[in-house]
């Protein structure tokens, strides 16, 4: 029996522009380290079979399943705020799309399959770190809610990669509604290649935006959705204390999912400031600086699409700038709403805004470790406030701000348990913490055991339950284990 992958290639129907036919480069031992079965259920694939030693082979770029036609991407973007008029899929290769089982078009792509032609002086490989990351994070990120790529397999290549020193190779099978990205438009926009942005933007809202292809200016239509979608991803990103750290318009997909898990890290102590990339320098992508910096990539999308807009320069601009305006005030509600959540508000008053303010203000100086203090608010929305105090180097500072909050509670009817019920399912218990993920990653480097790998993706793939069993993964790390820097993925 061999693995039937039923693709229903759209993109590499595109012109040739748009990206390089490559195969991906065959490794030598490939090793399954883990297939997500439901995932792979839900794409349409045969689990058992992926489980096979061919389905490895597959997964791994060195057997090309019947169907794919491996194509690598092209895309420019914005790095760090420079312009790079190439990037392209350098080390990934898009096998080809499925239709899901929801009706849902998916990408199946290989990142770390070998060179292509846009690989520049990169060897087109990944390290076993970096895919064990994407995979925890990107997996993590799904069980929260949150848009995302997914990860449906990760396996070991047999081969080394040389970075600083040789570390183990592994392939990543990355799934995304697309791989489309702002950079996707700024590669034609750069040649000024009208035609191809036009092809572009229509295949894109047909497959992302299809409710907008009748309406009657589908490309502000288009930049207006994609706004929306930003808007309302970063809020999320907040929401969970999750810093991108490479939100480079090349890593802003159109579709809205969360793509690229780089240098990417869940902080601990609440600080908006937070950094853990270590080419961050500047903090460009610090963590309250996201809605800024998605604004940012947006407006370099927009700059993409106006010789689809107005004939007339100006008026093109005036009516981008009309559109990109709506993000701010997107982003606020959505970051609003769901932090009057997070504290168990079920209307919105005035004041609330501000209330909520002042507890963030507590806690970043208190160092108060942000899941966990919303985590415990839920208990304290009963009685029992000991474990959220304890979040607070001076539990007075909690004390002060509880008082304003319960008189607030009290102008709402439910119960309790009842308020406790509705926090505990925004928030979260367990996120990927940096340690914790680090420390999985030395298990599988260092003595080729993955078991804490699997524990922790069963863990956070309940991320809402309390696991008494596991209660320790929601720990914040000890002094001595707490992660500063985050490496970029390569
Ligand atoms: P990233 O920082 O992951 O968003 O990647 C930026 C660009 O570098 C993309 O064009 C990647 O394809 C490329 N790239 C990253 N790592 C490698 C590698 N090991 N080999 C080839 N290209 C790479
Ligand atoms: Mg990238
Ligand atoms: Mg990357």
């Amino acid at each position: 029996m061999t693995v039937h992958f039923p693709f229903q290639n759209s993109y590499s129907a595109l012109p040739d522009s748009f990206f390089a036919r490559v195969a991906p480069t065959p490794v030598a031992a490939p090793r399954l380290i883990k297939l997500n079965r439901p995932l792979a259920l839900q794409l349409g694939l045969d689990p058992d079979l992926l489980e096979m030693p061919e389905g490895a082979e597959i997964l791994a770029g060195k057997l090309v399943p019947e169907g794919a036609d491996p194509i690598a991407m092209a895309y420019a973007g914005h790095q760090f705020g420079q312009f790079v008029p190439q990037l392209g899929d350098g080390r990934a290769i898009l096998l080809g799309e499925v239709i899901d089982r929801d009706g849902v078009r998916r990408d199946i792509q290989l990142k770390g399959s070998g060179p292509t032609p846009f690989s520049r002086r990169g060897d087109g490989r990944a390290a076993l770190g970096p895919v064990l990351r994407e995979y925890i994070v990107s997996e993590a990120m799904f069980a929260l809610g949150i848009p995302t790529t997914r990860s449906l397999a990760a396996v070991v290549t047999g081969e080394h990669v040389l970075r600083e020193t040789a570390l183990p190779g592994a392939v990543l099978t990355r799934i995304a509604s697309s791989h489309i990205r702002v950079g996707t438009f700024q590669f034609f926009a750069v040649r000024r290649d009208t035609d191809a942005i036009r092809k572009l933007a229509d295949h894109v809202i047909a497959r992302h935006y299809p409710e907008l292809a009748g309406v009657e200016r589908p490309y502000h239509a288009l930049l207006a959705g994609v706004t929306a979608r930003q808007a309302d991803l970063v809020a999320r990103w907040l929401l969970v204390g999750f810093i991108h750290g490479v939100m480079n318009t090349d890593n802003c997909s159109i579709s809205g999912e969360t793509i690229d898990y780089g240098p990417c890290a869940f902080m601990d102590a609440y600080d908006p400031a937070q950094v853990f990339s270590s080419i961050d320098e500047m903090g460009r992508y610090a963590y309250a600086n996201q809605p800024r910096i998605a604004l940012w990539n947006l407006t370099r999308l927009a700059e993409c699409l106006l010789p689809l807009f107005a004939d007339e320069q100006e008026k093109a601009i005036a009516e981008a700038q009309d559109i990109l305006g709506a993000f701010s005030d997107q982003f606020s509600a959505a970051y609003q709403a769901g932090l009057r959540k997070k504290v168990g508000l079920f209307t919105e008053r005035d004041g609330d805004e501000a209330l909520i303010q002042d507890l963030l203000d507590a806690m970043a100086k208190n160092g108060a470790d942000f899941t966990l203090t919303f985590r415990k608010l839920g208990e304290a929305a009963g009685d029992d406030a000991a474990d959220v105090r304890a979040q607070f180097m001076e539990p007075a500072a909690f004390d002060e701000w509880a008082g304003r909050w319960r008189t607030r509670l009290a102008a709402e009817p439910q119960s309790a348990s009842e308020r406790r019920t509705a926090m505990h399912a925004v928030n979260p218990a367990f996120i990927p913490r940096n340690h914790r993920v680090e420390a999985v990653i030395q298990a599988a480097m260092r003595d080729n055991d993955f078991a804490p790998f699997e524990e922790l993706v069963k863990v956070l793939a309940r991320p809402f339950e309390d696991q008494p069993d596991y209660a320790a993964y929601a720990d914040p790390p000890l002094p001595d284990q707490r992660v500063l820097q985050t490496f970029c993925g390569t």
